[in-house]
């Protein structure tokens, strides 16, 4: 996600420079603040925070140090119909929503930028205690967010429909317009990126939303839902009902709600797609789970391609959808390669995320740390080698050992399904149709990775290789102007570019039967006469 990623402060704009309590090297960052207050954790409808209507509430646990952060209220069905009965009301024609004009959506998208970015610090203290992900890390990637809103503000008076050039006497145009209430479901890896990948379309183009995050990470939604408030969006058209699956279920088979946007595993995706065909048939995107070929060709520059392998995995913890978890190795330097990548895996600093050196936190949750462990076993019992980690690290927090397998072959469980944690998985091959051919070999299709020097080798792979996005000599580069979204069972619609825009608009067709006019005479001077208009003898 490197281009939502901030440049580097300039010294100047460094408030303050602390040290890192462990490695003492000056914070080129503002300093965090692990015990920040935690200012929402209430269901937020029609701009005011509310309990849930039964009153529960879910602990929300820092993975870092399986402490309980704070309570949050949890939200279901009854919860889901009030959010979207206000979502319902922004929505109507009459309302200051659907009225104001396209340019104020886009100044109002904007002020929500400014305020993530004036609190960028707290935001990504925030993300980090909540989803274990170093400080550092998300104060780059995640609250780089405001970029997308920016991308999108600009579109809100640039959407524009087509005059057509039908046969007989009409006029007829097509108008650009908003889908209605949109339902926004949230992964917990990336919580943040995925929500404002979804809001800054969806607001663009005139929507008003319901979103549920993910109920492991729901404080940064909350937190943004009261910045919209503060940037001046109308009531309704923005809520946030934290929740877990049934309240999911509750937005996915409802029929206030028109359009689902769902990041998450697939299967889950299948739920949603089954319930809105037995509903009311939403439109649907779904951003789904990939196991994604990331291919190394002997040509390629040797310590470039280990480095962004392994960053290619190991980033958030190994927790991306696009983690490029099947690296293909070339014969030729594929010693070399698992040597060189071992040792980089075995340099990896995890440590607590508040820490400025740690780069890897812990894990979500300890079901997720106890899955990731379970795929290490099979990976040992089916004959991969296991070349370093393969343990937990730590007995507190979910914190995972850096893991890399070599002799990996593609029958092992560990390289047909999502891992989705710190294990590389290295594959060796030989030549470009064959390595084509086991890349291909899945049911996912949402991204790859080429490095080589042979431009021939990059446009031929590119075109082969069944995946939403291509990267050659680079990894992870997302730009909010490229679409993003997956092939085969990775999902289907597109997030970021302004293929997003589709996803959340609808094309109206309007005809207007022009009267029919004979007999144009012009006369002198410019100025045009017509006759009377012919009677139609039906
Ligand atoms: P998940 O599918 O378990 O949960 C996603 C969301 O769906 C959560 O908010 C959850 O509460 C909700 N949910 C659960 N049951 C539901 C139901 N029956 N109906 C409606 N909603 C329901 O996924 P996760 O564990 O949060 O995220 C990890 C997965 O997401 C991984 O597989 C990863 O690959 C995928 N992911 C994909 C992308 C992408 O862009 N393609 C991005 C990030 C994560």
């Amino acid at each position: 996600m490197s281009s939502v990623v901030s440049a580097v402060p300039a010294a100047s704009q460094i408030p303050e420079v602390n040290k890192d309590p462990v490695s003492c090297i000056p914070w080129p960052i503002p300093p965090p603040n692990p015990g920040l207050d935690i200012k929402y954790n209430k269901i937020f409808i029609s701009n005011e925070w509310v309990d849930a209507c039964d009153g529960e509430e879910i602990d929300d646990v820092n993975p870092a140090t399986e402490k309980v952060i704070t309570k949050v209220a949890y939200g279901k069905q009854a919860d889901v119909d009030r959010a979207v009965a206000a979502a319902s009301k922004a929505f109507q024609p009459s309302s200051k929503w659907r009225r104001m004009d396209a340019s104020d959506r886009g100044v109002l998208i904007n002020k929500l930028a400014d305020l993530i970015d004036a609190n960028k610090c707290y935001l990504a203290c925030l993300e980090s205690l909540d989803c274990g992900k170093p400080y550092t890390h998300s104060f780059f990637m995640d609250t780089g967010v405001s970029k997308i809103l920016r991308y999108y503000a600009g579109w809100t008076d640039k959407m524009h429909g087509k005059t057509l050039p039908v046969d007989g006497d009409y006029l007829s145009y097509t108008l650009v317009q908003p889908v209605g209430v949109c339902g926004l479901i949230l992964p917990w890896n990336v919580p943040l990126i995925s929500l404002c990948m979804k809001i800054g379309p969806a607001l663009c183009c005139g929507n008003t939303v319901v979103i549920k995050p993910n109920e492991q990470t729901p404080l940064s939604a909350l937190f943004i839902a009261s910045l919209a408030k503060e940037a001046g969006f109308p009531e309704g058209v923005f809520n946030v009902v934290p929740g877990g699956p049934e309240a999911g279920a509750a937005m996915a088979s409802h029929s206030g709600i028109n359009k689902i946007s769902f990041t998450g595993s697939i299967a889950v995706g299948r739920k949603i797609e089954e319930s809105s065909a037995k509903t009311n048939l939403k439109r649907l995107t779904l951003e789904l789970s990939g196991n994604c070929p990331n291919i190394v060709f002997a040509d390629a520059d040797l310590d470039y391609a280990v480095e962004n392998a392994h960053q290619a995995v190991f980033m958030n913890q190994g927790q991306l959808c696009t983690a490029g978890g099947r690296t293909f190795v070339q014969e030729d330097i594929y010693d070399e390669f698992v040597a060189k990548s071992v040792a980089r895996a075995a340099r990896r600093i995890v440590a607590d995320p508040f820490q400025l050196h740690s780069e890897q936190g812990p894990q979500i949750s300890q079901k997720h740390l106890d899955s990731i462990l379970g795929y290490v076993k099979s990976g040992i019992e089916e004959g991969a080698k296991l070349e370093c980690g393969g343990s937990r690290h730590g007995n507190t927090g979910y914190y995972m050992q850096p893991t890399v397998f070599s002799n990996v072959t593609d029958t092992m469980r560990i390289a047909k399904e999502e891992i989705f944690g710190p294990v590389q998985c290295i594959f060796k091959f030989k030549t470009v149709e064959e390595v084509i051919q086991r890349a291909n070999n899945t049911e996912y299709g949402l991204a790859a990775g080429i490095f080589t020097k042979d431009v021939s080798v990059a446009l031929e792979m590119a075109k082969a290789l069944e995946s939403g996005t291509v990267w050659v000599n680079c990894y992870n580069a997302f730009a909010v102007q490229s679409p993003f979204g997956g092939l085969k069972m990775s999902g289907k619609g597109k997030e970021m570019g302004e293929e997003s825009l589709r996803e959340f608009s609808d094309i109206k067709t309007v005809t207007l039967k022009l009267p029919q006019i004979q007999n144009i005479s012009i006369s002198t001077g410019s100025t045009v006469q017509y006759s009377t208009p012919k009677v139609s003898p039906n």
